[in-house]
C-alpha cells in the first residue's frame, strides 16, 4: 500500500481531494495545490497508515520510511533547501489531519529541522540572528510540549523570568542572545525532565514527531471528542509534513486566519485577524491580540491598530482574490489560515468554517441566492440540531444589567449559571444540576468537558478565533472571549473585575451576542424566527413529505409550537393537567374514593377543569388535529411519599392520615412503568376515561360552536397490548361521544386510536388495526420495554454502553433503529394490511431526533411530534430525510 501523497509544485499523487484518505487538511492542502493556488509544498502520511500502526501495535513498516524520504526529497527539489543541511536548512512543520476538524489530538510542530548546527545556518541565510533563535527556541518549547509531552509550564516560566531578569515587557524586546540564552535553559530543562537530551538528528525529531501525531489520535481528550461529536474511532488521523513559511522574518512578514464570510453573522464579508512578524499559534493562543483583517471591520470596532488591507494593501488584494477562488471551488465558506513571508502570500490551509447556527443559515440561503448552491443544498447544508442554538432565548432588552465587563461576542444566545473555575468542576456541578458558566483565562483542548457540561464560556484572553470561540461555536454553547479586564485567581478561586470581586458559585450572565458579563441572573425573552430561517424552513416545507406535530399539553407551549410551524398536535399528556396544583386535591379525592360513586363525585369537579383545558387547546390549535392520551400514569404518583406531606394532603382532602396512608400503601408498586397504568386504569376505572372523553367532546362542541372551525380530536389510550383492551376503551370513549352529540344536538368529526408502545401491540398491529383508527408510537416506553432497560434508571450505566460501543447512541435519544425500529415496521406493515389508510405516527422522544426521523421518513410514517422547541428542527430533519 502507498501512505505517502506529495503536493505542491506540480505534483499530484492521486487521491486529491479524498477526505478519507488524506484527512481533511490533506486534501484540501492538495485541493489548493493543484488549482494553482500558493501553498508551500510536502506530504502527506494517510489515515490508512494511522489505522495500520494501531493494528501493528504502534510500530510503523519499514516501507514508510523510503516514502518519506521521497517526500522529503519532493520537498527539497522544489525550496532548493536540504532537511539537515547546516548551512540553508530545510525547516518542516508537523500537523494532524483528521477527515473532520479534531480538537483533542496533537495539533503543530512548527520550524522542525532545526538543532545546535542548523540554526546557526538558518541565521546566515536569513541573516537575522534574532529570528532564528527565536524560530529555534520556539520549536524546541513546542517540542517538549506536545512530542515528549514535558510539562509546558515551566518553559513559559523560564521565559517569563528571561523577560523579567532583563526587564522586558514583551517578547519583541527579546534580542537574540537572550533568545539564544533560553535555548540553553530549555535543553537543561529537556534533560531534567526527559532524562535526555533534545534530539539534535532532525530524523529522530521527525519521526518522533509522526509518532506523536498518531499517537494523540487514542489520547483522552481525543476520544470524548469522539465521543461527543459520534466520530468512530476507526477513521484514524492523518499526518501533514510541509515546508515552512515564516511570518515572523520582520514588518513585511505576518499570520493570519480568516474566514471567507462572518462566521457569527453569516455575512458576506471577509473577516479575520493577523498579526505582523508572528509564527501562526500567537493568533490562536492568543497571546498578542490580533489585528482586524479588513479596514470596515477595524473601524466598526472602533480600533487603532492598521487592519492588513491598510498595512499591507497588496498582500491583501492578493489573499481576497484567493479567497474568491476558494468559495468557488469549494462552494462554502472557507476557514483559511495563511502566512505572509517576506510580501508572499502562503495558504497553509482551508476548509468549510464552522459557523454559528445563525451564520450556516444566512450563508445557506445566501449562497442558494447566489446561484453557487441549489435550494435543496442550502437545506441539507443546515444541522438541524444546530437550529437549537436559535431556538434559545436571548436577554430581555428591557432587563436592568449590572454590567460588568465586556469581552468579544464569540459565541452567540445569552447563559445565566454560577462561576466555575475549572472543567471539572463544571462537569461535576452540572450533574449535580447547577447550571455552570466556565470561567478561564484561555481554554485548552483539557476543557472540553467543562466547556460541554457549561452553559457558557467566559475567557480573560483570546480572540474570536481562539479556542474557546471555535470550540463554544461548535457546541452552541454562548460564549464571550477575551475579556481583557477579567483577572482570575485560580487559587483563591476569585475573580475580579475592577474593584468587584466575585468568588466561584456566584452568578453571573454572559451574553455572546454583544460581549457583555453581567453580575447575577438577567431574565431572557424568545427568539424571533423570521428572515433567513423562515426562507430556509420554507423551502424545507416544500420538500418534506412528514408532517411535524408537537407534543403539548398548555395552551402557551401550543402557541409557541404553532409559531414553530407544528401542524397538529401529536400528544397532549392529559396527567399534566392532572398534576395542576390547583386541583391535585379534586385528583386526590378520586384516587381515594372507596368506590365508583365516591370516583364519579370527584371526577364530576373535575370535569369541568379538564373542559376548560381542552377548549383553550382547541382554540389554539383551530382545524387541526389533536391527538389527547387519557390518562397513563399510575395513581400513586399523584399522592405524597414524605411524612410531612401526608398530614397536609390528608387535611386537603379531608381524609385522616391513616386512611391515605393505607390507601397510598395499596396503590404501591414494585415496578410501577410495568404495573397500574395506562389502559389498565381505564380498564379498572372506566369512568376516569368517561369524564376525559366527556371533557372533550364537550370542549371540541363549544369550540367549534363558537368559533365555527371544529378541531379533530384524536382520542388515544395509552399502553395497550391487546385488541380486548382497545376494543373496551373505544367502547367507553364512543358512548361519551354519543352522550354529548346528543346534548349538544352537534357531530364532530374524531379518531379513536392507540399508543404503541409495548412489543406485543407491535406484533399484534393487524388485530389491534380492527378497532384503532391510528396509531402512535409511543417509542420512550417501547424502547424500554423492547431493551427492558428501564428509562428512569439507564443514565447510570448508559453512558458506558455508548463508550463500550454497545449502543452507537443512547437508544432512549435517538431510536434503535436494528431492534426498536424493526418492531415498528412490523406495526406499520401489518396495521396496513388491516387498515390500509391508518394514520401512523410518532410521539417519543424519537419524534424530535433528527437520525430517528430520517427512519420514519423511510418507515413511511404520515408524522412526527417532538417538544415546541424541537419543531423546527424537526421539519428540517423531515425535508433533509426526503432529499
Ligand atoms: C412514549 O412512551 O413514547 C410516550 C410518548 O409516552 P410517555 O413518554 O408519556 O410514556
Ligand atoms: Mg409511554
Amino acid at each position: 500500500t502507498k501512505y505517502v501523497y506529495r503536493f505542491g509544485g506540480g505534483a499530484n499523487d492521486g487521491g486529491a481531494g479524498d477526505k478519507f484518505l488524506l484527512g481533511g487538511k490533506g486534501a484540501n492542502l492538495d485541493g489548493m495545490a493543484s488549482i494553482g493556488l500558493p501553498v508551500p509544498p510536502g506530504f502527506t502520511i494517510s489515515t490508512e497508515m494511522c489505522t495500520r500502526y494501531y493494528q501493528d501495535g504502534e510500530v510503523f513498516p519499514d516501507s514508510l520510511k523510503a516514502e518519506v524520504a521521497e517526500g522529503l526529497r519532493h520537498i527539497e527539489a522544489i525550496t532548493g533547501k536540504n532537511f539537515g543541511d547546516a548551512a540553508d536548512p530545510l525547516l518542516v512543520s508537523v500537523r494532524s489531519g483528521a477527515r473532520v476538524s479534531m480538537p483533542g489530538m496533537m495539533d503543530t510542530v512548527l520550524n522542525l529541522g532545526l538543532n545546535d548546527a542548523t540554526v546557526e545556518g538558518l541565521a546566515q541565510v536569513s541573516g537575522d540572528e534574532r529570528f532564528a533563535w527565536d524560530s529555534y527556541r520556539r520549536f524546541v518549547q513546542m517540542y517538549s510540549d506536545v512530542v515528549l509531552g514535558l510539562d509546558h509550564d515551566a518553559f513559559e516560566e523560564a521565559l517569563e523570568i528571561m523577560k523579567e531578569d532583563n526587564g522586558f515587557f514583551s517578547d519583541t524586546e527579546m534580542e537574540a542572545k537572550h533568545w539564544k540564552a533560553l535555548v540553553a535553559e530549555y535543553m537543561a530543562l529537556v534533560q531534567d525532565q526527559w532524562g535526555k537530551p533534545f534530539p539534535q538528528d532532525v530524523h529522530d525529531q521527525l519521526w518522533g514527531a509522526v509518532a506523536a501525531v498518531f499517537g494523540s489520535w487514542q489520547s483522552e481528550r481525543a476520544k470524548v471528542y469522539r465521543r461527543l461529536n459520534d466520530i468512530p474511532a476507526e477513521w484514524g488521523t492523518a499526518v501533514n509534513v510541509q515546508a515552512m513559511v515564516f511570518g515572523n522574518m520582520g514588518d513585511t512578514s505576518a499570520t493570519g486566519v480568516a474566514f471567507t464570510r462572518n462566521p457569527s453573522t453569516g455575512e458576506n464579508l471577509y473577516y479575520g485577524e493577523f498579526l505582523i512578524n508572528a509564527q501562526g499559534e500567537d493568533v490562536v493562543a492568543g497571546i498578542r491580540t490580533p489585528q482586524y483583517l479588513t479596514r470596515q471591520a477595524r473601524e466598526e470596532a472602533n480600533a487603532k491598530p492598521q487592519s492588513m488591507e491598510e498595512a499591507m494593501s497588496e498582500t491583501y488584494a492578493e489573499l481576497a482574490r484567493v479567497f474568491d477562488i476558494l468559495e468557488k471551488h469549494y462552494r462554502d465558506m472557507q476557514d483559511i489560515e495563511f502566512t505572509v513571508e517576506r510580501g508572499k502570500l502562503w495558504m497553509l490551509q482551508t476548509r468549510s468554517g464552522k459557523r454559528t447556527a445563525k451564520a450556516a443559515l444566512r450563508i445557506a440561503v445566501d449562497m442558494a441566492n447566489e446561484g453557487l448552491i441549489t435550494e435543496e443544498e442550502a437545506i441539507a447544508r443546515v444541522d438541524p440540531m444546530a437550529l437549537d442554538q436559535l431556538l434559545h432565548p436571548s436577554l430581555d432588552p428591557a432587563a436592568v444589567r449590572d454590567v460588568l465587563t465586556k469581552g468579544l461576542p464569540a459565541s452567540p444566545g445569552a447563559a445565566s449559571g454560577l462561576i466555575v473555575f475549572d472543567a471539572d468542576t463544571a462537569e461535576r456541578r452540572n450533574e449535580m444540576g447547577d447550571s455552570v458558566i466556565l470561567v478561564r483565562i484561555e481554554t485548552s483542548p483539557e476543557d472540553i468537558h467543562g466547556m460541554h457540561a457549561a452553559r457558557g464560556i467566559l475567557t480573560a484572553r483570546g480572540g474570536m478565533t481562539s479556542h474557546a470561540a471555535v470550540v463554544a461555536r461548535g457546541m452552541g454553547r454562548p460564549c464571550v472571549s477575551g475579556a481583557g479586564s477579567l483577572s482570575i485567581d485560580n487559587k483563591e478561586r476569585v475573580l475580579r473585575i475592577g474593584k468587584r470581586e466575585l468568588r466561584e458559585g456566584d452568578t453571573i450572565t454572559i451574553d455572546g451576542t454583544t460581549g457583555e458579563v453581567m453580575m447575577g441572573s438577567v431574565p431572557t425573552v424568545q427568539p424571533e424566527l423570521v428572515g433567513d430561517f423562515g426562507v430556509l424552513m420554507g423551502w424545507a416545507d416544500k420538500v418534506r413529505r412528514l408532517k411535524v406535530r408537537t407534543n403539548a399539553e398548555t395552551p402557551e407551549d401550543c402557541r409557541v409550537a404553532r409559531d414553530f410551524g407544528a401542524e397538529g398536535i401529536g400528544l397532549c399528556r392529559t396527567e399534566h393537567m392532572f398534576f395542576e396544583a390547583s386541583r391535585i386535591t379534586n385528583v386526590r379525592q378520586m384516587i381515594l374514593a372507596e368506590d365508583e360513586a365516591g370516583r364519579r363525585a370527584a371526577l364530576e369537579k373535575l370535569l369541568p377543569e379538564q373542559r376548560a383545558d381542552f377548549h383553550s387547546i382547541f382554540e389554539v390549535m383551530a382545524g387541526l388535529p389533536v391527538t389527547i392520551r387519557l390518562l397513563d400514569p399510575p395513581l400513586h404518583e399523584f399522592l405524597p411519599h414524605s411524612e410531612s406531606e401526608f398530614a397536609e394532603v390528608a387535611q386537603a382532602a379531608g381524609v385522616g392520615v391513616e386512611v391515605l396512608k393505607r390507601r397510598a400503601n395499596e396503590l404501591h408498586e414494585f415496578n410501577p412503568m410495568l404495573g397500574h397504568r395506562g389502559c389498565r386504569l381505564g380498564v379498572t376505572y372506566p369512568e376516569i376515561y368517561e369524564m376525559q372523553a366527556r371533557a372533550i367532546f364537550e370542549a371540541a362542541c363549544d369550540v367549534a360552536a363558537e368559533s365555527g372551525a371544529a378541531p379533530i380530536p384524536e382520542v388515544m389510550i395509552p399502553l395497550v397490548a391487546t385488541r380486548r383492551e382497545l376494543e373496551l376503551m373505544k367502547k367507553v370513549v364512543d358512548v361519551a361521544a354519543e352522550m354529548v352529540f346528543a346534548e349538544k344536538g352537534r357531530r364532530i368529526e374524531y379518531l379513536v386510536g392507540t399508543m404503541i408502545e409495548l412489543p406485543r401491540a407491535a406484533l399484534m398491529a393487524d388485530e389491534i388495526a380492527e378497532v384503532g383508527e391510528f396509531f402512535s408510537f409511543g417509542t420512550n416506553d417501547l424502547t424500554q420495554t423492547t431493551l427492558g432497560v428501564s428509562r428512569d434508571d439507564a443514565g447510570r450505566f448508559l453512558t458506558q454502553y455508548v463508550d463500550k460501543g454497545i449502543f452507537a447512541r443512547d437508544p432512549f435519544v435517538s431510536l434503535d433503529i436494528e431492534g426498536v425500529g424493526q418492531l415498528i415496521e412490523i406495526a406499520v406493515q401489518k396495521g396496513r394490511k388491516t387498515r390500509p389508510d391508518i394514520k401512523l405516527g410518532i410521539c417519543g422522544e424519537h419524534g424530535g431526533d433528527p437520525a430517528s426521523i430520517a427512519f420514519c421518513e423511510t418507515t413511511g410514517l404520515d408524522y412526527v411530534s417532538a417538544s415546541p422547541y424541537r419543531v423546527p428542527i424537526a421539519r428540517l430533519a423531515a425535508a433533509q430525510a426526503a432529499l
